[in-house]
C-alpha cells in the first residue's frame, strides 16, 4: 500500500514458488473456549501457573526485543518495551488473579476475558494509536496463552477465503493440512525448520512457503500486502509497485520453467551411461494421488498415514482406514506402493489425547514405539492395510526403527493378523513385504543385521540428520546446524546402502534429500537406485539424473566420502555439479537426447 514502509524478512524457503497477496494472520485466540472450573484447593496453583506464564512471556519478549534491536534497529525494538509494560499492567494482571480467585476458573479463560474487555474498550476509541495498541495487546495475550497451554495440540483453523498468504507463529502439520490451494497462496511462520512436517506438507500441497522468520507475526496484520518467495526464503511486507512487478515476472518465469519440465514426466530416470533409477512419490494426503502419475512417478515409495490421525478428533476406524488405503492402492493401480505405519509423535500430534505430553517428544514415544505400546491401535492399522491389499502385494514400512526387536515384533503382528484372516476364511494379500525405515543412527549402524530381518530398507534422511547431529528438524534456531552434507550423515547412508547391496535387499531414500538434485546424484553415486520424493520434485530429479553418467556420480561419491566437514562436501558438490545444475535451470534439452550438460570437472 502506498506510503507504508516496506519490510524485508529472510527465513528458510521450504516450498518453492512466488505468492503475492494479502496476509491472513492466524491468531491463536481460542482460549475463550478453554474454560473449566477449578477446585478451591487448586486456586493458588492456578495463580502460580498464570504468574509463571507471565514470567516466561516477559523473557520471550525481552529476547525478541534484543534480536530486533540487533537485526533491525533500536526504534523498532521499542515496541517490545510497550509489550513488557502491558505484561505488568495491574489492570490486566491483578484483574485476572482476582477473577481466578473469585470465579474459580482456569487462568487462560479468565485472562482472555480480561484482555477482550480491555480490547473492546480500546477498539471503541477511534484512534490510530489505540488501534495499534489493541493489536499489541492481543499479541502479548497470545504469547501468555501459549505458555499457559504448554501444549501444541492442533487447532481448528478458519481458512482464509480470499486466496491469502497465511502468517502464523507456528503451525503443526495438522493445522497446515487444513489449507488448500484454493484458499491459501502462500504460507509463512516465525518458527520451523526445513524438514519439519509443516514444511513437507506445504510442499505436498504445492503452496510456496517460508519458515523460520522469527518475528514476522509482530509486524504483519491481516490484509497487509505481502510477497513471499519460497525459492529464496524471502518475504516482503508492504511491497512497492516496482517490487510487485518484479515478482510477478519471476512468478511467470517459474511457471514457464515448470511447464518446460513437463516432458520429463514421461521419460525414465536413466543416467547418460544407461543406469536406471526408480523415481517414486511420497504422499501425505489422499488428494495427492492424482499428482503421482501426473508427475511421472513409477510408484509410491512412502504413504505417510498420519493424515488419518491428524485430521479428525478420534482414532480412525478399521473401515475408514481400509477405505483410505484401498483408495490409494487402486488410485495408482499397477504401480508399487509402500504404506508406512503410523508415525505420530515428534511434531505430529493428533487433535485427541493419544499419549501424555512429553518434554522431549522427538526422543519420546514416537511412531513404532507408540504403536507397540498401543497394540490394539496398531492391530487396527495393520488389519486395514492387509484388508486393503487383498489380491495384491502389500509393502509395509515401519518408522523409527532403532533395533531388531521392533522389526521382529511388527513381523509377529503381521503373521498373527494374516493368519487371523486365513482362519476366518478371508482372502489375504499375495505377499506381505516388511521394510524398516533407517532414520536413527543405530538402525543405520545395524543395517547388515536389519537386512536379514526385512525385505527392504528406506532411509529417512529428515530424521537421520536430526538424530545423527542432535539438531531438532523443526527448530529455526538451529537450522544452520541441520546439514545433510555432514560427513557423519553421509557415512551412515553409505553404510546402509552398502549393506543393502551386499544382502540383495533394496534400499531407497525417502527423505527430502532425494528431492535436491545435488544429493540425488550423490545418492545414485553411492549405489541408491530408488529415490522417493514430493511428486512435484520428480521431473527436476529425472532431468538431473539424465544429465550425468553413473561413472561421474560414483566418482563424486568417492570424493565426497573422503571429506571430513560439511563445508568441504558442499564445496565439492558445488564445484562438480554447479554447471550442470545451472544449465538445468535453463530451458531443458529434449528428453530424447539425455545428458546434454556434463558434470563440471572437479
Ligand atoms: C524422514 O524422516 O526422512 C521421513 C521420510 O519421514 P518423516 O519426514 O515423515 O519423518
Ligand atoms: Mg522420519
Amino acid at each position: 500500500m502506498a506510503g507504508r514502509r516496506t519490510f524485508f524478512f529472510e527465513g528458510l524457503g521450504v516450498s518453492e514458488g512466488v505468492a503475492i497477496g494479502p496476509a491472513y494472520v492466524i491468531e491463536s485466540d481460542r482460549a475463550d473456549s478453554e474454560s473449566w472450573e477449578i477446585a478451591d484447593s487448586e486456586v493458588e496453583a492456578e495463580i502460580e501457573r498464570f504468574e509463571e506464564a507471565l514470567r516466561l512471556a516477559k523473557d520471550d519478549v525481552r529476547s525478541l526485543g534484543q534480536q530486533v534491536a540487533e537485526r533491525v534497529d533500536r526504534q523498532q525494538a521499542a515496541i517490545f518495551d510497550a509489550h513488557l509494560l502491558m505484561l505488568e499492567d495491574p489492570f490486566i494482571v491483578e484483574a485476572t488473579i482476582k477473577r481466578i480467585r473469585n470465579e474459580r476458573r482456569n487462568a487462560q479463560s479468565v485472562f482472555w476475558e480480561v484482555v477482550h474487555e480491555l480490547g473492546d474498550r480500546m477498539k471503541a476509541i477511534d484512534d490510530q494509536y489505540f488501534s495499534e495498541r489493541n493489536h499489541d495487546l492481543y499479541d502479548i495475550a497470545r504469547r501468555v496463552i501459549r505458555f499457559l497451554r504448554r501444549l501444541d495440540s492442533p487447532e481448528r483453523i478458519e481458512p482464509p477465503r480470499n486466496r491469502a498468504i497465511v502468517v502464523a507463529h507456528n503451525l503443526g502439520p495438522a493445522e497446515t493440512a487444513q489449507f488448500s490451494r484454493d484458499h491459501v497462496v502462500g504460507f509463512c511462520m516465525n518458527e520451523g525448520g526445513a524438514t519439519g512436517h509443516a514444511a513437507i506438507l506445504s510442499k505436498a500441497l504445492g503452496i510456496p512457503a517460508v519458515v523460520g522468520l522469527e518475528f514476522i507475526t509482530n509486524y504483519v496484520r491481516s490484509g497487509d500486502m505481502l510477497i513471499l518467495d519460497g525459492s529464496e526464503g524471502k518475504v516482503v511486507l508492504h511491497p512497492t509497485a516496482e517490487q510487485i512487478r518484479h515478482y510477478e515476472k519471476k512468478k511467470q518465469r517459474l511457471a514457464a520453467y515448470r511447464r518446460s519440465l513437463e516432458e520429463y514426466r514421461t521419460v525414465p530416470a536413466i543416467t547418460r551411461d544407461g543406469a536406471g533409477v526408480s523415481v517414486l512419490a511420497n504422499i501425505e494426503l489422499p488428494e495427492e494421488i492424482a499428482s503421482v502419475r501426473a508427475n511421472g512417478a513409477e510408484g509410491i515409495g512412502l504413504v505417510r498415514t498420519e493424515f488419518l490421525y491428524l485430521s479428525q478428533p478420534a482414532l480412525p476406524s478399521l473401515d475408514q482406514q481400509t477405505a483410505a488405503y484401498r483408495a490409494i492402492l487402486t488410485g495408482v493401480e499397477g504401480l508399487p506402493v509402500v504404506i508406512r505405519t503410523l508415525d505420530i509423535g515428534g511434531d505430529k500430534l493428533p487433535a485427541f489425547p493419544l499419549a501424555h505430553k512429553e518434554t522431549n517428544p522427538f526422543m519420546g514415544r514416537r511412531a513404532i514405539r507408540l504403536c507397540l505400546d498401543k497394540p490394539e491401535m496398531f492391530r487396527t492399522q495393520l488389519r486395514a492395510m492387509i484388508a486393503a491389499a487383498v489380491g495384491r502385494e502389500l509393502s509395509i514400512l515401519v518408522p523409527m526403527i532403532s533395533g531388531l526387536d521392533e522389526v521382529r515384533q511388527t513381523r509377529a503382528f503381521l503373521s498373527e493378523l494374516v493368519a487371523e484372516r486365513g482362519a476366518a476364511g478371508q482372502p489375504v494379500p499375495l505377499a506381505v513385504r516388511l521394510g524398516a525405515m533407517v532414520e536413527i543412527p543405530s538402525a543405520a549402524l545395524l543395517a547388515p543385521a536389519l537386512c536379514r530381518e526385512v525385505d527392504f530398507l528406506s532411509i529417512g534422511t529428515n530424521d537421520l540428520v536430526q538424530y545423527t547431529l542432535a539438531v531438532d528438524r523443526t527448530n529455526s534456531d538451529v537450522a544452520s546446524l541441520y546439514r545433510e552434507s555432514h560427513p557423519a550423515v553421509l557415512h551412515l547412508i553409505h553404510h546402509t546402502v552398502t549393506a543393502g547391496i551386499a544382502a540383495g535387499k533394496p534400499v531407497s531414500v525417502c527423505g527430502e534429500m532425494s528431492s535436491d538434485p545435488r544429493y540425488a546424484i550423490l545418492l545414485v553415486g553411492m549405489g541408491v537406485r530408488t529415490l522417493s520424493m514430493a511428486p512435484s520434485a520428480i521431473p527436476v530429479i529425472k532431468r538431473a539424473i539424465r544429465a550425468v553418467t553413473l561413472v561421474e556420480a560414483e566418482e563424486l561419491a568417492r570424493e565426497v566420502l573422503l571429506q571430513t566437514t560439511p563445508e568441504e562436501v558442499e564445496r565439492t558438490l558445488h564445484q562438480r555439479l554447479h554447471r550442470t545444475l545451472e544449465d538445468l535451470k535453463q530451458a531443458p534439452p529434449s528428453p530424447s537426447q539425455p545428458g546434454a550438460s556434463p558434470v563440471a570437472a572437479g
